[in-house]
């Protein structure tokens, strides 16, 4: 057992600080007092997650835990720009579950080929070229970038397929992979060989194709946490149907109808509902079988669940054929693979008025700043009413106006707190 498969990573994802924006001036010769010229500061770059089919496992966010996207680069004089923050792309498995770890909550389901923007990138500051006035020619003040959003992310591969192979180790789930599509799972006469899901495209006659999940085998027990199986039964959670392949062939001294019930009850115990998905039993190895007495006593008990019932031998290709076809047929009229909802919801920052603020002035301009404003600023959508009236209660309960209105705040100055600017009105 070389390495083992990976399927769940702890990470956590860093999105790049906003550059400051730039207090300069105009400098020429001949020319006294220039204007302000002092640019804006870069955006911090974004953590995007990204779908790489070519990965199948998370091995990759074993040795590196820790992913930061560029900050924005700080503004210049003559009008300089700082340059946008490099945006991280991490590549994941399709299927990947991000959630955060905190909660456990979904944040996203990255089934889709689409990108998903897991942090946001701060916005950079504003240089001084932005606040000259008529009446305010020399502003010796400019905007801090904002931090980037951080998370600690768990990431966690459900396998997307469209029908799961289950069934005990070694009763030729990877040979039946192997047969029917073009994959090429290890296949070894002896258990545990498969510790990695391989998936493969099943092309059937009509035209229609489907995937096909060859899991490691399940064992007794499994769903309790005994031994393999336990971690893998999750990959099949979005199988739409499932082929329960049974060694009917007693080669290895078992009864295929006690393994067939083994294997169902450990569906149970893991989740009530995978147990009631539509399943297809099939009897492999029947090659090796001479009387038939094994086959009909399976059959009797897969037919008495309500299950289809095929035979047969992976190895020969008997009966392949005819079950590639059902499944394609069963799956033309079941439900798509199941996608996983978001339900995170992030938490409310932690908003500490007893803080200190800065606040300073530059004739009538107020900048006032600080780390609960900061954090308040960055969560309040001021599209929103209530949450406008919500910003104005906990800025009139900090005191800050009054703390203003001592230092001689008029009416019309203008007040700046991070990316917003606004009129003071008594
Ligand atoms: P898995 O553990 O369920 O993936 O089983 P494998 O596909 O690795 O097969 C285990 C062993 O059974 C291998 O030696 C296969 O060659 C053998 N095998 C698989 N299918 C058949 C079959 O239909 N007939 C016979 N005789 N042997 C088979
Ligand atoms: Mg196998």
């Amino acid at each position: 057992m070389a390495s083992a498969f990976v399927d769940k990573a702890r990470i956590s994802i860093h999105a790049g600080k906003g550059g400051d924006g730039a207090v300069a001036f105009h400098r020429e010769k001949y020319i006294a007092a220039g204007g302000p010229d002092g640019g804006d500061g870069g955006r911090g770059g974004d953590v995007v997650f990204s779908v790489d089919d070519n990965m199948s496992t998370l091995m990759d966010f074993r040795y590196k835990r820790k992913y930061t996207a560029g900050n924005g680069a700080n503004g210049t004089g003559k009008r300089c720009y700082g340059k946008d923050g490099e945006t991280l792309v991490i590549k994941v498995p399709r299927g990947t579950i991000v959630r955060d770890t905190a909660t456990g909550a979904i944040m996203h389901d990255m089934s889709d080929g689409e990108d998903w923007v897991a942090a946001k990138g701060g916005r950079g500051g504003w240089g001084n070229l932005h606040f000259a006035t008529p009446t305010r020619q020399v502003p010796r003040f400019a905007k801090p970038g904002l931090p980037g959003e951080s998370h600690d992310v768990t990431l966690e591969l459900k396998l997307l397929a469209d029908v799961g192979l289950v069934g005990f180790p070694n009763v030729g789930k990877s040979t039946l992979l192997s047969v029917v599509s073009k994959a090429h799972p290890k296949i070894a006469n002896y258990h545990f060989t498969t510790l990695f899901p391989n998936l493969g495209v099943v092309y059937v006659d009509e035209g229609a194709s489907f995937v096909l999940a060859d899991i490691p085998g399940i064992i007794e027990g499994a769903s309790d946490g005994a031994g393999l199986g336990h971690d893998f039964l999750r990959h099949i959670e979005r199988c739409r149907l499932l082929i329960h392949l049974v060694d009917v062939s007693g080669s290895e001294g078992r009864d295929p109808v006690e393994d067939f019930n083994a294997i169902n009850a450990e569906l149970r115990e893991y989740n009530t509902e995978l147990a009631s998905r539509p399943q297809i039993v099939a009897a492999n190895k029947c090659d090796l079988l001479a009387d038939r007495e094994n086959i009909e006593r399976l059959r009797e008990a897969a037919e008495k669940e309500g299950y289809r019932f095929f035979e047969l031998s992976a190895i020969t290709h008997q009966g392949t054929r005819e079950l590639m076809g059902e499944c394609a047929r069963r799956l033309a009229e079941l439900p798509p693979v199941q996608r996983f909802e978001a339900d995170y919801v992030p938490p409310a920052p932690t908003i500490d008025t007893s803080e200190e603020l800065s606040i300073q002035h530059f004739d009538d301009m107020w900048v006032v700043e600080g780390p609960w404003l900061q954090r308040l600023v960055a969560t309040v959508n001021f599209s929103d009413y209530e949450s406008r009236m919500f910003f104005d209660r906990i800025l009139r309960e900090s005191g800050v106006f009054k703390r203003m209105e001592e230092m001689g705040v008029q009416d019309g100055d203008t007040v700046s707190m991070y990316d917003l600017m606004f009129e003071y009105k008594e």
